[in-house]
């Protein structure tokens, strides 16, 4: 395709309505039709990253290939479009300052002042073509986080104005909006969307699409009547209504035809309609599922809705890709003790020990992890998962008693996991982990060999403590075998006990790298083991 072509998604009226949703399954139906799509995420806070953001502020961190910490929208697209995404498709107003502010201690900008018009606004627009001009997509959706009338995406709705009005047919916005049912009165009200709508308009943007979110179908006066005061043709008004699961949101925008309004729009020829087979195949198995499998993931987060996204998300397409619906339980670790384990875990078929950091909670880690050892339960424990297998099997079998990680106990007198050797100068926190995909050589034979089906693999990293290599020959003269090593460093990246019949840990985040139609090898080999139990 000639000209990159920009599509801004907007939000309005409130918060966490699915704007990464409502941008990735666009991006769905774009790339079916045989296009090259990204996503870019806008967040307008001032951290320059979301890695130092505790979950309770921001839900999981999600992290790309090449080692960005992200917001966990990234996530969303990955799972969608199955392309992965790269640091330039995540940038905050933090990035955007520290940049600017970069070029100016260097003189860049030739003794100018500097402002926000032009120079802000400038270095988010070059952001933004950065990913048609420098890696050549056909389209790039940006999601600007936040709700139109926010003061702090000014500075974004502004460069998207000025994008707009530079780039013309090659730049549109779609502005999503919800539409409440006054109970009361029994109906529907458009009015928080025309204010939105205004909103944006104030701020020079009319927006070309809208997609209304709503419990409920609405009837075609509703929509009529948003299209005519908002100023937006009737076929680009969009109904968003609530779904069973995120992945069947692609459908429900291809049934009216979202994708077909955008390039018109954009003035590009329509085309058949693409059949998205192997997406209507996942979801297909979705409805057919009936059998259950029952899975606890033990963490400290488990109240957070979002902090294990990726993980939640991974489990639920590996117990898909084996024909059963998830029941998915999560298991607050700070409540679990060698005492109610039994009772609290006794009847699911996998445990999954969650990834984290610091103290809190790690008893009952222990605990759980004990309990699936000793009664050969499928167990998957990942990063600090990992970590905690480590030390109970340490503590349990090897006698080494008071074993830890030097995260939680800088004086232990067995440190089996151990600060990695280039992080103990680190002072600076962004940024500054075991970050992004490195490669794993898998002992051949070995369980984790069997549910990647091959030696040689690459996952995602986010951690700054290690298993210790001096207590190497002791655990596998024990039973715990280090079955994944990195081939460059030696550090131990998967253990596993072989006589159990599935007990894995992982040092790296394999729930990063699952997706809608190539779920992880991992995660489907845990589920396949925990239904078999
Ligand atoms: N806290 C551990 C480390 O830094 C594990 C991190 C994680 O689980 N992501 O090594």
């Amino acid at each position: 395709m000639a000209d990159t072509k920009y599509i801004f998604v907007t939000g309005g009226v409130v918060s966490s309505l699915g704007k990464g949703i409502i941008s990735a399954s666009l991006g769905k139906l774009l790339q079916a039709r045989g296009y090259k799509v990204t996503i870019q995420k806008f967040d307008p806070y001032i951290n320059v990253d979301p890695g130092t953001l505790n979950p309770y502020e921001h839900g999981e961190c999600y992290v790309t290939v090449d080692g960005h910490e992200a917001d966990l929208d990234l996530g969303h697209y990955e799972r969608f479009l199955n392309v992965p995404t790269t640091r330039a498709n995540n940038i905050t107003t933090g990035r955007i300052y520290q940049s600017v502010i970069e070029k100016e201690r260097k003189g860049d900008y030739l003794g100018k002042t500097v402002q926000v018009v032009p120079h802000i606004t400038d270095e988010i627009k070059r952001n933004v073509k950065l990913l048609g001009t420098k890696y050549k997509y056909d389209f790039v959706i940006t999601e600007i986080g936040g709700t139109v009338g926010d003061i702090e995406s000014l500075p974004f709705i502004e460069s998207m104005r000025q994008l707009k009005w530079e780039s013309g047919k090659n730049c549109i916005c779609v502005h999503l909006t919800y539409v409440p049912y006054i109970a009361a009165a029994k109906e529907y009200k458009t009015k928080p969307t025309q204010h939105s709508v205004k909103q944006l308009q104030e701020l020079g943007i009319q927006p070309d699409i809208l997609v209304l979110r709503t419990e409920q179908p609405l009837k075609a006066d509703i929509l009529r009547k948003v299209a005519l005061f908002c100023n937006v043709a009737e076929d680009a008004v969009v109904q968003s209504v609530d779904v069973p699961t995120i992945y069947e949101v692609p459908l429900v925008l291809q049934r009216q035809h979202m994708d077909v309004t955008v390039l018109k729009k954009m003035g590009l020829e329509v085309g058949p309609t693409p059949e998205m087979k192997a997406w209507n195949e996942f979801l297909q198995r979705k409805v057919n599922a009936t059998d259950t499998v029952k899975i606890a993931l033990v963490g400290k987060y488990v109240e957070l809705q979002d902090a294990y996204k990726s993980i939640d998300e991974s489990l639920l397409q590996a117990a898909i890709y084996n024909d059963r619906k998830l029941d998915l339980h999560m298991i607050h670790s700070e409540k679990l003790t060698d005492a109610n384990v039994a009772d609290i875990l006794g009847d699911m078929d996998g445990i999954v020990i969650a990834p984290g950091f610091g103290q809190r909670g790690i008893e009952g880690k222990f605990a759980a992890i004990k309990y699936a050892r000793e009664n050969n339960k499928p167990c998957l424990g990942i990063c600090l998962g990992m970590q905690c297998m480590v030390i109970e099997f340490a503590r349990n079998i090897l006698g080494l008693t008071d074993a830890n990680s030097t995260e939680m106990e800088l004086n232990t007198p067995y440190k089996v996991i151990d600060l990695m050797e280039e992080q103990k100068n680190v002072t600076n926190m962004g940024g500054s982990m075991r970050l992004g995909a490195y490669d794993c050589s898998l002992q051949k034979g070995s369980k984790a060999y069997e549910a990647y089906q091959k030696e040689h693999i690459q996952e995602r990293h986010r951690h700054r403590f290690e298993f210790n290599n001096e207590y190497r020959q002791q655990f596998e003269e024990a039973g715990m075998k280090c079955s994944g090593v990195n081939p460059e460093t030696n550090l131990v990246e998967v253990v596993e006990i072989p006589e159990l019949d599935w007990f894995i840990g992982v040092q790296f985040h394999p729930e990063y790298s699952s997706t809608v139609v190539s779920p992880n090898p991992l995660f489907v080999s845990f589920v396949k083991a925990a239904i078999n139990k």
